[in-house]
């Protein structure tokens, strides 16, 4: 089945920086108290960095110049007792911001976690995996560099700064606003740097994020690769995402690495100009020496903070760009929701009525048109139709991944639009083409399907699915590790686990999408069987490739262009010739259908 592709990645806009930023802090507030505690040991170091200076100042001013040794060790000491408290600060005041950044982690992964289950399919399943991946990957450690210590930082550096600024204003006016005047350059020089490397950066994750979609269809796509000798040119577009990723970070690099020089430059420039004005001042008298050291000590001190944030400002970028992205999948709401008031879908008999549906992905394209129909409980419907006639699409809207357009379906006469999804859809049961078995033992693949099951429970699934005997030749038996796609196990194999899973989960409503895929005759008719104990006192809707299927069903529904355009028993349709007769001929002369035994004679031990 096929799902649109949804607009996830909005255009990025600079301005909602602030409300990045903003929403990111939200994230801290049931931690406050530790924000708090670290508040207060960012105000406790920011303190004694600007207490040093002054406390030199003044022991060139007093001691020094009065020539008293025993004042000089008592300030010293002082000194030394000043800067190991801020030190402490600065220790405490790290850990504590970043357990609460660690906090706000945990529960942004946590949310994108729910959200992915929360959004239906087609939300998802257009997305690139790679490209996921990417983004709860990296964009989270971005966000975590960020929290952990960028914040951190900031807040210290900010303090500190604030306090040196206090410090300076408090011991000489004119000094201080001559130190100060470079600020405004800073500034500008800050906003020019950042303003590139927040498109630097965005280019960086953008093509990493195509280097990774890339990796992940190679991945699973190296076969097809192969078989139609494209690896070569696989090779080269993947050469270009991986050069394109290469150039941007080359990039990125250089400009961050170009700001800090610049940074030096305006430092010394600034040092520089507190030396030959304070020495001026000094000569005239009209500030002490002590003082003109204390600025000088300053200078340096001022200069780190800015730098520090300036610094992480552009790192923070990337984190901002991160967040967005984490965000914007955040936000995304699912195509269908349950209404404010769904109830329940209590436990059903399993009767489906489908009055007069119409649906279309697009509005003026309308995809399936008056469809009704009627499967009584435990009834079989096969539904058969070329390519594009919308089969898949009436099992999606059966499942609820849509909302019909026009006209409703029941469920024991519930619409299922005033039912909760989860109550629809636990009760039924997808079995697809593409056999889906997660990374884990195969005892838990087929537990999957029914949680609390017992291991006889997990057996006894397995034998009913035919998987049992080769479940146990596996070299570890039930408790074999199978790789995200299945790994070491053939397509039948992965399809009778999934058949298993189904089984044990018991759904009273099933849809299967037949699979055509070219396993051989034993294993065909193993899955045959086992998909007939499926099918088994269920309603079942199949999209049929199986002529069994449909010689056995209680109803063939012929679709073409999105009506219904055929209806009746195998017998009764052959009859009648027209679409069904044709696909019919097809089916038949399917070698891979032909040559299948009976059923009954199939059931190998
Ligand atoms: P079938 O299962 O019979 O092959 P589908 O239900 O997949 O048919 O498709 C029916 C029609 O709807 C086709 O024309 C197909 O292109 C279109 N279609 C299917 N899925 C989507 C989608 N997610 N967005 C837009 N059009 C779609």
């Amino acid at each position: 089945m096929m799902y649109h592709r949804p607009a996830l990645h909005a255009e990025e806009t600079p301005e909602n920086r602030g409300e990045i930023l903003l929403r990111l802090v939200r994230y801290l507030r049931p931690y406050w108290k530790s924000v708090l505690a670290s508040v207060f040991f960012i105000l406790i170091s920011a303190g004694a960095q600007a207490a040093g200076p002054l406390l030199i100042g003044q022991a060139v001013d007093q001691f020094i110049a009065a020539n008293d040794p025993a004042g000089l060790g008592r300030t010293a000491l002082l000194l030394a007792g000043v800067y190991t408290v801020g030190m402490f600060a600065m220790r405490f005041q790290i850990y504590w911001m970043s357990w609460s950044g660690q906090q706000v982690l945990a529960d942004l992964r946590m949310q994108v976690m729910r959200q992915i289950h929360r959004l239906s399919l087609q939300n998802l399943e257009g997305e690139e995996a790679g490209d996921l991946m990417s983004r709860l990957v990296n964009d989270i450690e971005m966000i975590n560099a960020f929290l952990s210590q960028g914040l951190v930082q900031t807040l210290g550096s900010l303090f500190a700064l604030v306090g040196i600024v206090i410090a300076m204003l408090a011991l000489n006016l004119p000094l201080a606003l001559v130190t100060m005047a470079i600020i405004p350059v800073m500034i500008l020089a800050t906003g020019f740097f950042s303003r590139l490397a927040r498109r630097a950066f965005r280019r960086t994750r953008e093509t990493i994020g195509d280097v990774s979609a890339e990796l992940e269809e190679e991945l699973s796509g190296v076969k097809t690769a192969q078989a139609f000798n494209r690896s070569d040119f696989n090779i080269r577009r993947f050469e270009e995402r991986n050069a394109a990723n290469r150039d941007a970070n080359v990039t990125a690099n250089a400009v961050t690495s170009a700001f800090s020089p610049a940074m030096d430059l305006l430092s010394t420039l600034d040092t520089a100009a507190v030396a030959g004005f304070g020495g001026y001042l000094a000569v005239q008298g009209q500030v002490s020496v002590g003082v003109v050291v204390a600025f000088l000590q300053y200078v340096q001190n001022f200069f780190r903070p800015i730098q520090t944030v300036t610094q992480i400002w552009t790192s923070a970028q990337s984190a901002f760009a991160a967040a967005e992205r984490v965000f914007e999948l955040l936000d995304q709401e699912p195509a269908v929701k349950d209404l404010p008031r769904a109830a329940d879908l209590p436990t059903v008999r399993g009767e489906v009525v489908f009055e007069d549906v119409s649906f279309g992905y697009e509005d003026g394209q309308p995809v399936l048109q008056g469809i009704t129909l009627k499967a009584q409980p435990g009834e079989t419907i096969a539904l058969v139709g070329p390519t594009g006639a919308g089969k898949s699409t009436l099992v999606s809207l059966l499942l609820r991944l849509y909302d019909v357009e026009s006209g409703r379906i029941l469920v024991d006469g519930y619409d299922i639009r005033q039912m909760t999804q989860h109550s629809l859809r636990s009760q039924m049961g997808v079995v697809t083409q593409d056999p889906f078995l997660f990374s884990g033992t195969v005892m838990e693949n087929i537990r999957y399907g029914r949680l609390d099951a017992g291991d006889e429970a997990v057996y006894a699934a397995a034998r009913a699915a035919n998987a049992h005997d080769f479940i146990e030749r596996l070299p570890g038996g039930y408790q074999t590790q199978v790789g995200e796609r299945g790994g070491m196990l053939s397509q039948g194999q992965r399809q009778l686990i999934t058949i298993a899973r189904a089984l044990l989960a018991d759904p009273r409503i099933l849809i299967l999408d037949e699979a055509t895929a070219s396993v051989d005759t034993r294993t065909e008719a193993l899955i045959q069987r086992a998909l007939e104990r499926l099918l088994e006192g269920r309603t079942s809707f199949v999209i049929a490739h199986r002529l069994s299927t449909v010689k056995h069903a209680d109803q063939v529904l012929v679709l073409d262009g999105g009506r219904i355009v055929q209806r009746g028993t195998h017998e009764e349709l052959l009859s009648g010739g027209g679409l069904y007769a044709d696909l019919y001929r097809r089916l038949q002369f399917d070698p891979a259908q032909t040559v299948q035994p009976e059923p009954a004679a199939a059931d190998a031990p």
